[in-house]
C-alpha cells in the first residue's frame, strides 16, 4: 500500500515539476493562477488536470480545441513517480528518502529545463543548493569537509574552462550545476556524477553525429546529462566509488 501512495505522490510532485517549468519560462507565478491550454488559453478544468490518467482519456489533445499536448507532462510525471518509487524501496520512510525526493525533484526540473531551452537558470540550483549543503550538514550522510570541498571543486572545474574560452564552452549555469552537484554528493561521488555525465555526452553526441541528426556546431544542452548523471550516481554512486577503490587496494 505505502509504495503505491508513494508512486502516485511521485506522480503529482511530477505534474507540479511540468507547471513549474512551463510558468518560469512564461516568466509567471509558479503557485498562482490556473492552468491554460497553450493553444486557445482555455483554463484546464480539475477532471483534466489527473495525472497520467488525463493525458490517456483525452488522447494527448486539448479538450477544447484539439491541439496536441506535449508528451513532456506523462513522460515527466511518470518518471518522478518511479524515481519516488526507487529511493522509497532503498531509504524507506525516512529523512534520507525525503531529502533524495526533493534532490530528484530539482534535478528532473534541471534536466527537462535545460534540454527544452538550453539554459541551467539560477531559480532552481541556487536554492537546490542551499537545500543539499543545509540537510546533507544536519543529517550527516555525506562527511561536511567531502560536501564542501566537492561543491568548490566541480564548480571550479567549470570555472577555469569558463575563463580559458572566454564563456564559450560552459556558460555560469554550468559553474552553479557543478556546485550543486558537489553540495548534493559529496567529493568523491560528484566526481564519479561528472565522468559519467561526460561519458553519456559523447556517446549521444557520436549517436547524433553519425545519425546526421546534428553537426559539431549543434550545441548540446549539458546540464541534461549533468542532470541524469547526478540522478545515477544518486542511487548506485556509493558502490561504484567503493569498488574504484578496492582497485587500488
Ligand atoms: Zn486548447
Amino acid at each position: 500500500m505505502i509504495p503505491f501512495v508513494i508512486f502516485l505522490l511521485g506522480l503529482c510532485v511530477g505534474s507540479f515539476l511540468n507547471v513549474a517549468i512551463f510558468r518560469i519560462h512564461e516568466g509567471g507565478s509558479v503557485v498562482r493562477g490556473r492552468s491554460k491550454c497553450q493553444t486557445c488559453e482555455e483554463p484546464i478544468s480539475a477532471r483534466d488536470l489527473v495525472p497520467v490518467l488525463s493525458f490517456l482519456i483525452l488522447k494527448g489533445r486539448c479538450r477544447k480545441c484539439q491541439s496536441v499536448l506535449s508528451w513532456q507532462y506523462p513522460i515527466v510525471e511518470l518518471v518522478t513517480g518511479g524515481l519516488f518509487l526507487l529511493a522509497f524501496q532503498r531509504d524507506g520512510l525516512s529523512l534520507t528518502f525525503v531529502r533524495d525526493c526533493v534532490f530528484l525533484s530539482y534535478l528532473i526540473i534541471i534536466f527537462v529545463y535545460d534540454l527544452r531551452h538550453m539554459l541551467i537558470i539560477d531559480r532552481f540550483t541556487i536554492p537546490a543548493m542551499i537545500f543539499a549543503i543545509i540537510v546533507n550538514l544536519w543529517l550527516g550522510i555525506v562527511p561536511a569537509w567531502s560536501i564542501l570541498v566537492g561543491g568548490l571543486v566541480l564548480a571550479a572545474f567549470f570555472w577555469i574552462q569558463f575563463l580559458v574560452s572566454r564563456g564559450t564552452w560552459v556558460g555560469g549555469g554550468d559553474i552553479r550545476m557543478g556546485a550543486l552537484m558537489g553540495f548534493m554528493l559529496g567529493l568523491e561521488q560528484g566526481l564519479v556524477a561528472l565522468f559519467i555525465a561526460y561519458l553519456l555526452g559523447a556517446i549521444v553526441g557520436v549517436g547524433l553525429l553519425v545519425s546526421g541528426k546534428a553537426n559539431r556546431k549543434t550545441p548540446i544542452p549539458f546540464g541534461t546529462f549533468l542532470a541524469t548523471a547526478s540522478v545515477v550516481v544518486l542511487f548506485v554512486g556509493e558502490p561504484i566509488v567503493r569498488w574504484y577503490l578496492g582497485l587500488f587496494v
